[in-house]
């Protein structure tokens, strides 16, 4: 080979392997890269984005190119919400690595996360062998800390303000903050102390809250949601093609037999069947609420379990549960926060409003009373027993 065909093939070999890699958001890395393990999935094998295609959004919105700080991410159950958050730590630690801390309510909590989840994932290509054997002397693999080339994954509880303020962090993924304890060891808030760790990378951090939502008010994901751009999922009728939200009130079945569940759609009155979610879902889109003021870094997505895929929860599940449920406000509480992804109102906490309003004096709306200069809006939390 002449010298200048080697120098020009030194070249190209030296180009292509100082390539940066590609530009892959989370979703397009899990179709590429992730597999689900016969350990810990229903369905092993490929992960495939199509099978649960409202996780798209979502995953790339974590993407670190893009430009959100938070990502807000209320969800029912059976909807493989839980794996939007494994593609988030996996790819970062296989292709975009830094610090991450994962939080769970709880140190139990975490260190059960830990072993069920996390050591399935690191076991998995692609990113066994990036994290050492946890048995090998001073191999930086424990349950709640996992180093790997490029960074390190803390592991830790909404209960522990030590483990919250453990290191500088570039990624923050706080999983089911709903059931975190309204307070760290008596240091304040666990979100605000794990969000000091995010401070120093500015507008390069990413944080994903993932919840199930509790009580109306008292709720962190219903709150941090509300500062979104708040989006919901709309699917096209298959017979109409009107798209729309996919909601409780639309829903209908003969009383004692679930079976017969359906929907009506709101457009057209159309009847769809819980099967037309095939269709449905792979042209569902993401549609931010237009009187939702948002505070431009934070994308908020809401989805109920009535977007279960076919084959996993159905409607006539839904039906039969709303029934089991209907007899006792706590099971109604559960259905409603686990599978309706909705808050619960909690009749019982709220005051009586008669002796609220005899109390209210002679004062119009809006007028502010005299001897008056400072007006707190703030609200004060109330006191939650700890849970987890
Ligand atoms: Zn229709």
């Amino acid at each position: 080979m002449p010298l200048d065909d080697v120098t020009a093939w030194v070249d190209s070999v030296w180009r292509e392997a100082m390539r940066p890699p590609p530009l892959l958001t989370v979703s397009e890395w899990a179709d590429r890269y992730r597999r689900l393990s016969t350990k810990a999935a229903a369905e092993p094998g490929h992960w495939r984005t199509d099978r649960t295609p409202y996780l798209r959004g979502i995953m790339d919105a974590l993407s670190p190119h893009m430009a959100w700080e938070r990502v807000v991410f209320v969800k029912g159950a059976q909807l493989g919400g839980t794996e939007a958050g494994n593609n988030f730590i996996a790819y970062l630690m296989h292709w975009s690595p830094g610090p991450i801390m994962a939080v769970q309510p709880t140190v139990e909590a975490a260190k059960r996360w830990s072993r069920q989840r996390l050591d399935d994932l690191v076991e998995t290509p692609p990113l066994s062998g990036l994290v050492r054997a946890p048995r090998s002397r001073d191999s930086g693999n424990t349950t709640l800390l996992k180093e790997f080339p490029g960074g390190v994954l803390v592991v830790t509880g909404g209960n522990s303000a030590v483990g919250l303020r453990s290191m500088p962090v570039r990624y923050l993924f706080l999983d089911e903050v709903d059931a975190y304890p309204v307070d760290a060891d008596g240091e304040g808030d666990p979100i605000d102390l794990a969000m000091q760790r995010t401070s120093t990378f500015g507008h390069r951090k990413k944080v994903f809250l993932c919840s199930t939502p509790t009580i109306q008010g008292h709720s962190r994901i219903e709150r941090a949601f509300l500062e979104s751009n708040q989006q919901r999922f709309w699917v096209p009728c298959p017979h109409c093609g009107a798209y729309q939200v996919l909601t409780w009130d639309n829903m209908r079945w003969t009383e004692g037999q679930p079976e017969t569940a359906h929907m009506v759609c709101p457009v057209n009155g159309c009847i769809l069947e819980n099967t037309d979610k095939a269709r449905m879902l792979p042209l569902g889109e993401w549609r931010a609420d237009p009187a939702a003021e948002g505070d431009g870094k934070t994308a908020g997505f809401h989805i109920s379990s009535l977007y279960s895929p076919v084959g996993w929860l159905t409607w006539a599940d839904l039906a039969s549960d709303h029934e089991k449920a209907k007899a006792s406000p706590a099971r109604m509480q559960v259905f409603v926060n686990t599978k309706l992804g909705e808050t619960w109102r909690d009749q019982g906490e709220a005051p009586a409003w008669e002796p609220l309003f005899d109390r209210k004096g002679g004062y119009f709306v809006g007028e502010v009373p005299e001897g008056v200069t400072v007006l707190d809006g703030r609200r004060r939390r109330p006191a939650r027993p700890h849970r987890g």
